[in-house]
């Protein structure tokens, strides 16, 4: 076991580590190409013993009530506050993002526990008046049971975050599949948990790959609910074997940030490279794709470029390095695909437009500014995931909406312009999730709702405060009569 590591690394069921699986999988720092550690890639089995150690924690969590378990968010809460440094560290070189981006994502995950322990003791339920006399009528938020959570690599604690902090609150259980590429991280954020009191069973790991313990979880009638953030594809395998359970769907965007011939073109510039290179471009919510008024648009591309080449590419445990590698090597290998076909199709590249292997590995690719680029175009159809900021130069208003409703995808969209009442009706034609006026594409705070928009690819319900903790809780209505009523 490498030194930096707390504890082998295993799956955690029923508040017990198990590190003696068959079958093992290397985790790699994107960085360096060197192998971290080994992880379980644990079979199916393993997960149905998660299920039953989580339905037999769950009725006991549920009956601690809301106090208690708001408690438990914030001590849980304390103990990531106070294991902030190492868990920085083991994000960065798992998952490959800088480290002061590293600690900003733990502060994040101790806030989510935080918010969780406000909301959940405010769940109420409501009295219904009913024409039957003598009849109270009444409403009250339970929790579903057991959740199956499974989680991407991009924010490999964040995201998580948005639905175990929410469940804990909510008196469910859990079992959580993280990707198997930041297996590392996962370990470290459960034995933090684990460690600050956690009562066992109500949140189990299991490592492996998503198609064989992420199947099991979904489509094992011992779980309630499926809370899933990933790809499109995958969202809808989901959906399918999972039919008939609750779903929080959190999936892709290729999100348009629209830019009027009256904008602020410094500051649109500055929300399109922050919304595409943040996290390397690695952000369901990032900027795909910049829609721009002819009349602005080279301006805008050159001031974009300005803002590429002011980052520092590097080892994200450096000082000074903005951006570090893409975590895998399908992202990278979509990034690339991406950018070439754009440029074979006629796209100038204004910066960068290549991986650096020079920097440590292969899966450095330099932040990227294409012009030129028309709406048939794979960079512009389709989620890239990588750090590039391609520019469609547009005719008016109407190209730049029609353009922006051509997409199969609806997350999160973004509108520049001076004229906030333009903005604001072009903004309410759009079928994305969430539509940031003047303000960066994935512009978000924990409490906002969240989520793909209707008949799109994105995703089905809403995260976000309040709305994580109704969406893992039902309404259950009880009748009783009583005189006065
Ligand atoms: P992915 O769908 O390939 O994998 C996501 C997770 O699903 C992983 O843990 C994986 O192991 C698991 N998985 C894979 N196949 C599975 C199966 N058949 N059954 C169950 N689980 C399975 O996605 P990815 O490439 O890892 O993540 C990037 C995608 O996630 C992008 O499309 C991005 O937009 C999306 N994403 C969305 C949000 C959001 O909030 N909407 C946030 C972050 C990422």
């Amino acid at each position: 076991m490498k030194d930096f590591l707390s504890r082998p690394p295993g799956n955690f069921i029923g508040g017990a580590w198990e590190c003696d699986a068959a079958d093992w999988m290397p985790v790699i720092n994107p960085a360096t190409g060197e192998v971290l550690a080994q992880v379980p890639n644990s079979p199916r089995k393993t997960a149905q013993r998660a299920i039953s150690a989580a339905a037999d924690a769950q009725p006991a969590w549920d009956a601690a009530g809301a106090w208690r378990r708001a408690e438990m968010c914030r001590k849980l809460a304390d103990a990531i506050d106070a294991s902030s440094e190492h868990l920085a560290y083991i994000l960065c070189v798992d998952q490959g993002k800088p480290l002061a981006q590293a600690a900003g994502e733990i502060g994040k995950a101790a806030d989510g526990f935080r918010l969780a322990a406000d909301l959940g003791k405010y769940m109420t339920g409501e009295t219904i008046p009913t024409e039957t006399r003598g009849r109270l009528v009444v409403t009250h938020r339970r929790p579903r049971g057991v959740y199956a959570v499974i989680t991407p690599w991009n924010f490999p604690v964040n995201i998580p975050v948005e639905y175990l902090a929410p469940a804990i609150a909510t008196g469910n259980a859990v079992v959580w599949v993280p990707a198997p590429s930041t297996s590392l991280i996962a370990v470290e954020f459960m034995a933090v948990l684990a460690e600050a009191g956690l009562p066992d069973g109500v949140v189990n790991l299991v490592l492996g790959e998503g198609a064989v313990v992420g199947d099991e979880i979904v489509s094992n009638p011992g779980t309630a609910a499926i809370g899933f953030t990933g790809s499109a594809a995958t969202g809808r395998r989901i959906a399918e074997r999972g039919a008939g359970k609750p779903l929080l769907l959190e999936l892709g965007g290729n999100g348009p940030l629209i830019v009027r011939a009256d904008a602020d073109i410094e500051k649109a510039a500055e929300a399109a490279a922050v919304g595409a290179f943040a996290n390397a471009g690695q952000i369901c919510a990032a900027t795909g794709r910049v829609l721009a008024d002819r009349r602005i648009a080279e301006a805008l591309a050159e001031r974009v470029r300005e803002k590429a080449e002011a980052h520092v590419l590097g080892n994200p445990l450096h000082q000074g390095v903005t951006m570090g590698p893409l975590n895998n090597q399908g992202v990278l290998e979509k990034t690339r695909a991406h950018v070439e076909d754009a440029i074979r199709a006629g796209a100038r590249c204004l910066t960068g437009g290549k991986s650096r292997p020079d920097l440590g590995s292969e899966l450095f690719f330099e932040p990227t500014v294409l012009s030129g680029i028309t709406p048939d175009m794979d960079i512009a159809r389709y989620e890239t995931f990588g750090p590039v900021v391609p520019i469609l130069s547009l005719e008016d208003d109407e190209a730049l909406m029609s353009v922006a409703k051509d997409t199969d995808y609806g997350l999160s969209m973004g509108i520049f312009s001076h004229d906030v009442g333009k903005a604001m009706s072009m903004a309410v034609q759009l079928r994305a999730g969430i539509v940031n006026i003047n303000e960066r594409s994935n512009f978000w705070e924990l409490h906002v709702p969240f989520g793909g928009g209707s008949r799109t690819q994105s995703g089905v319900g809403r995260i976000g405060g309040r709305h994580t903790l109704e969406a893992m809780t039902e309404i259950a209505t009880v009748t009783v009569p009583v005189e006065g009523f």
